[in-house]
């Protein structure tokens, strides 16, 4: 088995080490004696959705998606295809909100992909802290960072928990990310995927079951350091209130 990874304009979008979830997504296959190849897709590059099995859209400044909006402009229509495909999407960050309709600045509006039904618009007080949340996914619950101006508002959609300790989406400690199709788009940091082994897993079975159009077993690894890391980080939150 294989699989291909596109990491999308990882020049750009490739805040406080979203590259790590690469590293993350690869180790895991290797380890599991599944092939990978990852492919970095920079600006200008034509990009054929057909080969690509997961997508990684990071985070960057308000200027890097200015410029990177560019881009999708190009590959909007694939991309969605791509997703209502059931294709696999990782979007951190300003990937999350270019996921959305558009994302106000104090200066621009930046349009987005359109692929989420969700919009984002910036405020002056910046959300940042450690971030912990719990998902109908996962038994676990998702630890990281969050580092945002832009404040995400999800309508409809399903979000990818609920927030036990952070800000999420808009600030208010209600709720974090969206999980749409086999996308999962989040303001976690990080790296999300290094701390979060149980979502890495989760986003590479969703890739290898569509490809292989099997029900893939994932062979267990030796997450005691990954697991004892989220027991210590919850506990050490867990009497602190939700800010
Ligand atoms: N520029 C966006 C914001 O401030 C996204 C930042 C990020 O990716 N960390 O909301």
């Amino acid at each position: 088995m294989k699989l291909n990874i596109a990491h999308l304009y990882p020049d750009l979008l490739n805040l406080y080490g979203d590259r790590g979830n690469i590293q993350c997504f690869r180790k895991r296959l290797e380890w599991r004696g599944i092939d990978v190849e990852v492919t970095q897709y920079l600006q200008g590059d034509s990009i054929d959705f057909s080969d690509i099995d997961i997508v990684l859209l990071g985070g960057g400044s308000d200027r890097e998606q200015e410029i990177v909006c560019e881009e999708l402009k190009k590959i909007k229509k694939d991309f969605k295809e791509y997703v209502e495909n059931d294709g696999v999407v990782l979007a951190v960050c300003g990937g999350y909100q270019l996921l959305g309709k558009y994302y106000k600045t104090k200066t621009k509006s930046i349009e987005g992909l359109g692929i989420l039904d969700i919009y984002t618009e910036w405020e002056p007080e910046r959300l940042i802290r450690n971030i912990i949340l719990n998902s109908d996914l996962f038994s676990t619950p998702i630890v990281g960072f969050e580092n945002h101006g832009g404040r995400t508002y999800i309508g409809n959609h399903t979000p990818l928990g609920k927030v036990f300790f952070g800000l999420g989406n808009t600030g208010k400690g209600d709720y974090e990310g969206v999980v749409y199709k086999n996308v999962i788009a989040t303001y976690l940091h990080g790296p999300l995927l290094p701390k979060n082994p149980h979502v890495c897993d989760y986003l590479l079975k969703k890739a290898l079951d569509r490809k292989y159009k099997e029900d893939v077993k994932l062979a267990k690894l030796d997450d005691h350091m990954e697991a004892a890391a989220n027991n210590y980080i919850v506990a050490r939150y867990s009497n602190k209130g939700n800010v």
